[in-house]
């Protein structure tokens, strides 16, 4: 497998070990037990891989599981060369080859990830916006560029109007018909990067491949997207119907947990601006852009979202880095279904509800 680091989310890795850690040490736990006790739990299936500029993690129980597990790791990965704008064979990447020069072909999920991310680029006014490639790209976080080559300070300001100007999300079309979707960019120059969405989607896709295996109770990791299926698998001697552990890593002490999430079919991911990042005369730089002025997201330094798609938490955290505190917040209390655990520039942990 590639390693792409920087080609997708980021904060996710650091919130991989610890939900894993979480995870396992119930796990753990049962395994030891059912050493002690006759009667057999549940087999619980564990599979790690790589997909998405990260690893992935796939815990299934029950009938079935070691197949279903197989199956889902491999959704991750069938779904990341869908969806890889770096991929020169992905179909994103021949999209943005014919940027303003017509629409492409494509398969039905990257037209339903394509969709999904125009709905909340409408939905958070521009916040979250699939067409940030050419920004990410300026400030040095496309898989195009290497740390080393990461500029060490902010681009001038005419390159950063430049490359805005190749940004928005109106310009993007989904055309549907005859059971095809096409989808194509107005402008040259503009260019889709769904990586603020794509691990969280590939989560809730594997979700959905553990179910059609007859699996009723999983878990699926993307880089810290994590989406779950029913409730843990019991230990022997415990009550059923736990739910899944999911820490959230402390954005500036990766030993630490801000809290610990308790989900049962539902998903949470994070954004942090604490792993792709770049320091310049004491101010620190994230890889989540801001595509209205250009400039990376300041004033929280994590957003964990809670909803029961992974897909939308996914592109609400990404939002809600973007949006600050403030706005963040009322963009969470007026999205139904939605949660969020933010944390502010003074490492303030905040809770907030949607309606
Ligand atoms: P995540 O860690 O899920 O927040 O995803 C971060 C990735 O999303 C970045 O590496 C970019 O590829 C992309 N991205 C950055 N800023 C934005 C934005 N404002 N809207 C949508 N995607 C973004
Ligand atoms: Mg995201």
């Amino acid at each position: 497998m590639k390693r792409r680091p920087a080609a997708w989310g980021g904060a996710a890795a650091a919130l991989l070990a610890l939900g894993s850690a979480a995870v396992l040490s119930g796990l753990a736990g049962q395994v030891l037990e059912a050493r002690a006790v006759p009667t057999p739990a549940p087999a619980v299936v564990r599979r790690a891989g790589f997909a998405m500029g990260s690893f992935v993690q796939v815990v299934a129980a029950g009938p079935g599981a070691e197949a279903a597990a197989d199956a889902a790791l491999a959704e991750v990965q069938r779904l990341e060369r869908l969806l890889d704008r770096f991929d020169p064979g992905s179909p994103v990447s021949a999209v943005n080859r014919l940027a303003g020069r017509g629409d492409v072909p494509v398969p039905p999920e990257v037209g339903e990830v394509v969709s999904l991310a125009l709905e909340v680029a409408r939905r958070t006014g521009g916040a979250f916006d699939p067409t940030v490639a050419p920004l990410v790209d300026l400030w040095g976080f496309g898989a195009a560029s290497p740390r080393a080559a990461r500029p060490s300070r902010p681009p001038p300001d005419e390159a950063v109007e430049a490359a805005r100007r190749r940004v928005g999300w109106e310009g993007v079309r989904v055309v549907r018909g005859g059971g095809a979707v096409r989808v194509g960019l107005a402008r040259e120059g503009m260019a889709l990067d769904l990586g603020g969405i794509a691990q969280g989607y590939a989560a809730d896709r594997a979700i959905a491949v553990l179910r059609a295996h007859g699996v009723s109770q999983g878990l699926v990791d993307v880089g810290g997207e994590v989406a779950v299926l029913g409730t843990r698998p019991a230990a022997p001697g415990e009550p059923a119907g736990q739910r899944w552990r999911v820490g959230i890593q402390h954005p500036r002490d990766p030993q630490r947990l801000v809290a610990t999430v308790l989900l049962s079919d539902g998903a949470v991911a994070t954004s942090g601006d604490y792993e792709r990042y770049f320091e310049y005369q004491g101010r620190r730089f994230c890889h989540l852009i801001d595509p209205r002025t250009g400039r990376p997201a300041t004033g929280l330094v994590s957003a964990s979202v809670l909803h029961p798609s992974a897909a939308v938490a996914d592109a609400l955290a990404t939002a809600v880095m973007v949006l600050g505190p403030r706005d963040g917040a009322a963009l969470i209390r007026a999205w139904p279904g939605a949660r969020a655990i933010l944390v502010d520039g003074s490492l303030r942990v905040m809770g907030v509800t949607g309606p």
